[in-house]
């Protein structure tokens, strides 16, 4: 399972990097981007993206398979 951010959403709320740093990274333009690429491969990773998921404004997090 990955987590993926929709740029065309995300308006550089912060709230996921904030929160979640190991999975999220603030980007050049300001708008979040994933810095874990790997798999999230712990139910602690998987919760935390879910919760910055919840977390996010726009709604512009997504985990996939
Ligand atoms: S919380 Fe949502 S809107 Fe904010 S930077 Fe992350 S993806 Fe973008």
């Amino acid at each position: 399972m990955k987590a993926v951010i929709d740029p065309a959403r995300c308006q550089g709320k912060a709230r996921c990097f904030n929160l979640y740093p190991s999975i999220f990274g603030k980007g050049p333009d300001g708008k979040g981007i994933i810095v874990r690429t790997e798999d999230l491969d712990t139910d602690e990773l998987i919760v935390d993206a879910q919760s910055a998921a919840n977390a996010c404004p726009r709604g512009a997090i997504t985990l996939v398979e």
